[in-house]
């Protein structure tokens, strides 16, 4: 048989953080946009698949009971893709090589002869504790941690944690997996010596907005977690550090702390929103409902973006028009003064912030998409008969502008930048996510969120509530039976983020 001549793809085994996104590494976002496949466990946050290139191969490891492939189905799976010339990367939760088996994976594409690099996370085992505002190290109480499986029950031969030597040992001491058999670790702590009032603390789903801890002592701690049904993944801190907590416990002050929050917008648009309520503490469910694509006559476009110069007036109406006439701009200029003498509206001060991006002057900027409210800022500026005007937009748009100003005798063209169409994938799991466990609140920016939102058929998870950005959204909910429970008072990012705050501290 011929020897293949394709050279093997490397594997990267990339520690995805503890959750919050804000916590990984450059490199393991780099790693991830560079993919061909991505297999990823259940303890790495799925979100993080957001930065995958919409062509790459993305497949769930599991690990959860029931779904999970063996170990040796990854590493096979690992060493096949790669055989295949694909860059692959092994996303895991937190760091790879700690606990979790990434060092058996990396030991299987070693030996297998596939190149391989590990990507070092911030792990658990360090951030829990962080986010808990329980120090791992304080001069005053210990001088050294360590960390160590609750995995296997203390009580089976071959054991392989030395409980006596870590009594012996004292210091901090944090525990990865073993929530379940907390009971059984605790007794044996407690037997090798350990006084019964050492401070535990227990963080679940650390970094998350949906963090929470339970504290007690070596002696109340599994009880306590068996009462209030304390779930993994969560880690395990023993020693006096956590009583420092008292004071600096910081993460789950946050005002939206558990609350469930679902984003409507656009992958792209969707991040500033998603990041401000993600700082105020809540768990935000990013739900893209559609996706912008290129226009389908891709060629007539670039052909009017290319004579752009010969127009008196080029008027973009959404930031997407924008980007989407700067990038083919770009691809037939090299130089920015090829736009020649144009003047350029932009309508709303997203769109005109993304012309300003491209370090280009806005010459008019009527702050809202109604046709009356444009024609008037133009008549403004004198009359506009026999004006050239090029109108950058979204096909399939019914709004009347073109004919307004067709009616005021300008010549307008309309140039056809890119179209958008229902999301269908569920790359993060979204949707999964909300028919498992629902929402609080539901975030619309535009009266476009809601009818796209809406268009997906989704069950209504149970109390959700809808918070919106001004009247003119508000109504759009209204016209479609919905009751909206908030509404900005600034009608942008920020004002929306506040009225959301806002709501959920009265509430
Ligand atoms: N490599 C991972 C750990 C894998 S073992 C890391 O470095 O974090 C799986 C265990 O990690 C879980 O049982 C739990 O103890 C811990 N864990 C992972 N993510 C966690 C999180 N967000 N909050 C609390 N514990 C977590």
């Amino acid at each position: 048989m011929p020897k293949s001549t394709k050279q093997n793809g490397t594997v990267y085994l990339v520690g995805g953080g503890p959750g919050d996104l804000g916590l990984v590494t450059l490199r393991a976002k780099e790693c991830i946009e560079n993919a061909d496949v991505i297999v990823y466990d259940h303890l790495a946050n799925p979100e993080l698949l957001r930065w995958a290139r919409d062509d790459a191969e993305i497949i769930y490891a599991g690990k959860e009971p029931g779904e999970s492939r063996t170990q040796q189905e990854i590493n096979t799976l690992l060493i096949d893709k790669a055989r295949e010339g694909k860059q692959v990367v092994r996303l895991k939760g937190g760091d790879p090589f700690v606990f979790g088996r990434g060092a058996e994976e990396a030991e299987a594409i070693a030996e297998a002869g596939i190149p391989f690099e590990i990507v070092p996370g911030i792990t658990s085992a360090t951030a829990g504790p962080a986010y808990a505002g329980i120090p791992m190290t304080h001069r005053k109480h210990n001088s050294h941690v360590t960390f160590f499986t609750g995995h296997e029950d203390p009580a089976k031969q071959g054991n392989a944690v030395d409980y006596a030597a870590l009594a012996k040992l004292g210091g901090t001491q944090v525990m990865l997996m073993g929530v379940e058999r907390l009971g059984a670790i605790t007794n044996e702590m407690l037997k090798q010596g350990v006084r019964a009032d050492l401070p535990v603390a227990l963080v679940r789903s650390a970094t998350t907005g949906q963090q929470e801890t339970l504290t007690g002592t070596l002696s109340d701690i599994a009880q306590k977690a068996v009462a209030s049904d304390f779930k993994a993944p969560a880690v395990a801190v023993f020693g006096e550090v956590v009583a420092l907590r008292h004071n600096l416990n910081w993460y789950e002050k946050r005002p939206l702390l558990g609350k469930r929050i679902l984003v409507t917008r656009i992958r792209k648009q969707a991040s500033v929103l998603s990041n401000k309520l993600r700082a105020l503490g809540a768990h935000v469910i990013e739900l893209p409902t559609i996706r912008i694509e290129p226009p389908s006559d891709l060629r007539e476009f670039a052909e009017l973006v290319q004579d752009a110069h010969v127009y008196d007036w080029i008027v973009f109406t959404s930031a997407n028009g924008v980007e989407a006439f700067f990038d083919i701009f770009f691809k037939l200029y090299y130089d920015a003064r090829e736009i020649g003498a144009v003047r350029i509206a932009a309508i709303g001060p997203a769109t005109a912030q993304r012309v300003k991006d491209f370090h280009l002057h806005v010459d008019l900027q009527p702050d809202e998409f109604v046709a009356e409210a444009v024609v008037k800022e133009f008549e403004k500026q004198g009359s506009i008969e026999n004006l050239r005007i090029l109108l950058v937009r979204a096909e399939k748009t019914r709004d009347t502008l073109p004919k307004e100003l067709s009616a005021l005798g300008a010549i307008v063209d309309k140039a056809f930048a890119y179209r958008t169409v229902p999301e269908t994938r569920d790359t993060s799991g979204a949707r999964r996510q909300l028919a498992q466990d629902g929402a609080d609140l539901i975030t619309f920016t535009s009266s476009s969120t809601v009818e796209n939102f809406l268009a997906l058929g989704l069950p209504w998870p149970k109390g959700m509530r809808i918070a919106s950005i001004g009247p003119i959204t508000s109504k759009t909910a209204r016209d479609h039976g919905l009751t909206v429970d908030v509404e900005a008072r600034r009608h942008d990012i920020d004002g929306l983020a506040q009225a959301i705050r806002e709501f959920f501290e009265k509430s």
